[in-house]
């Protein structure tokens, strides 16, 4: 029974507290508007509870882990070290919580009112949220859609009991014996990387011919390596086919190359991609349309109805928390008035892998398939000081520009600091830097970030700690 319906008049009422949801919610009450965020799970969305930030906490766990085995190579013996799967989970659980408990406090401080509930439209201007035996209606001026994204489910193998989620695969209390891992996408390969570490024997399955497919061969081979020496076995163009659950475990059936191949493990996790969450939202009723589950916006994140605006995993390109909260700042400032606009020129993509991979912009096969005329400057780390004395120095940086006008066009990093490293060339290009600005910068040495500096002065033919071509 629904009790107590009443309507409130709202003027920005933004559905979803995620990166983009809470990020749009500040931006619009710093520009004056008066703003209702409604999230019926909790604030942070899937990044900070159960995606982007869970996830690093226990790769960087298993990092340590892996490191502090190998401290002997430089001369440092740390004893039988040993992993307490239960204490690394709450500390994952205390860095979530803290950044969670942030948001909310963001949100005070914003003068943001947060409603608990699950919101969906009852026509354009209104919509009702429930929450338990609540539903109370909302008329808004102006709406953001942020209701963000979920696992997808293979209809052969639903999720339930040992065939986990990311969501699942992130919270176990135990390190499983073995992990079959379906889908070598980011998530997967994260993941499966962490439980490796941890001693697992990870097996990954691949539908297409390659895990990461998105990425240049040349960046991927580091991983690859790596994930060979942690053995976790790589099967690509193979297709789950079906999974029983056993006394102990899952056994799963699968098409490899043509032939039924038979997988056992104590869990299955499946990281297949992420669907919208566009289907429970009343949209038609609001007059929003969807293509293919995703919510169709201008540049602007307007969508077909002027008022109403989408942003974050429910819009098209690619599924970040960064490109989620842009895209809310943009949003919040169009629906303020302001004459803000998406460009999508540079969006970084990093892998938390082993090494970690980044790229921004264009590879050096885009820009050709573009019709461009490149000159790629590639520098590794073997021979950058710092990655040598941090005793990692596997990979390397390539940068791709434009041959005439030398203005950069994209870079790969693939090695240490990958994450942090490629938010320099994510500058460079916004700022239009050619080769020879990167070259021109001082870089403080010893540092990483030189390799982005030597990159840039192999690509203007004049490298000086390597030797010419
Ligand atoms: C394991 C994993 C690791 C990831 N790692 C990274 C990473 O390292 N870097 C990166 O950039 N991205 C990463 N991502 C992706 C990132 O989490 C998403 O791109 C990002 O969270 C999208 O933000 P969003 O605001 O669009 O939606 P979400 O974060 O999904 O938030 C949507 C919110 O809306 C709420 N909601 C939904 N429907 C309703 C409704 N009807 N009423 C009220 N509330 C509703 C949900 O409860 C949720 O809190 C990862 C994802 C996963 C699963």
């Amino acid at each position: 029974m629904v009790v107590g319906e009443f309507t409130t008049e709202v003027d920005l009422l933004i559905i979803g507290g995620g990166p983009g949801g809470y990020v749009a919610a500040i931006r619009a009450a710093q520009l004056g508007k008066k703003v209702t965020l409604v999230e019926r799970d909790k604030l942070g969305g899937v990044c900070l509870n159960v995606g982007c930030i869970p996830s690093k906490a226990l790769i960087a766990a298993a990092h340590r882990y892996e490191d502090a085995k190998k401290l002997g190579e430089i001369g440092i013996e740390a004893g039988d070290v040993r992993v307490d799967f239960a204490k690394v989970q709450t500390w994952k659980q205390g860095v979530v919580d803290k950044l969670t408990g942030g948001v909310a406090s963001l949100m005070k401080a914003n003068k943001v009112e947060v409603i608990k509930g699950e919101a969906l439209f009852a026509n354009d201007r209104e919509a009702r949220v429930i929450n338990g035996y609540e539903a109370n209606r909302y008329r808004f001026n102006q709406c953001i859609i942020a209701t963000g994204s979920r696992p997808i489910e293979l209809k052969d193998l639903p999720f339930g009991g040992r065939v986990i989620s990311s969501t699942e695969a992130l919270a176990l209390q135990e390190i499983p014996k073995r992990l079959l891992v379906i889908g070598g996408g980011y998530i997967g390969i994260e993941l499966g990387t962490v439980f490796a570490k941890f001693g697992t024997q990870v097996t990954v399955l691949e539908g297409t011919e390659s895990i990461l497919p998105t990425f240049e061969k040349e960046v991927l081979r580091l991983v690859e390596r790596r994930l060979k020496k942690l053995n976790v076995t790589v099967v690509t163009s193979a297709m789950a086919k079906g999974v029983e659950e056993t006394a102990n475990g899952v056994t799963v059936t699968a098409s490899v190359k043509g032939e039924e191949q038979r997988y056992e493990a104590d869990y299955v996790l499946v990281t297949v991609g992420r669907r919208p969450n566009t289907e429970d939202l009343g949209l038609d009723m609001a007059g929003v349309r969807t293509e293919k589950g995703l919510i169709q916006v201008d540049k602007q994140g307007r969508t077909s109805v002027g008022h109403i605006f989408a942003i974050g995993d429910v819009v098209p390109g690619p599924a970040l928390a960064h490109k989620a909260s842009y895209e809310g700042k943009v949003a919040a400032e169009a629906a303020a008035g302001e004459a803000s606009e998406v460009d999508y020129r540079v969006i970084p993509a990093v892998v938390f892998s082993d090494p970690e991979i980044a790229v921004v912009g264009l590879s050096e096969s885009e820009a050709k398939e573009k019709g461009l005329d490149v000159v790629t400057g590639r520098f590794p780390f073997a021979a950058n000081g710092r990655a040598l004395s941090l005793a990692d120095a596997e990979g390397f940086v390539k940068l791709v520009a434009d041959k005439s006008s030398g203005e950069l066009l994209g870079a790969q990093i693939v090695g240490p600091e990958a994450s942090d490293l490629i938010a320099e060339a994510a500058l460079a290009i916004e700022m239009g830097a050619t080769l020879e600005d990167v070259a021109l910068t001082i870089h403080a040495h010893p540092t990483l970030g030189e390799v982005m500096m030597e990159a840039a002065e192999v690509g203007l033919g004049r490298p000086v700690h390597i030797a010419p071509r």
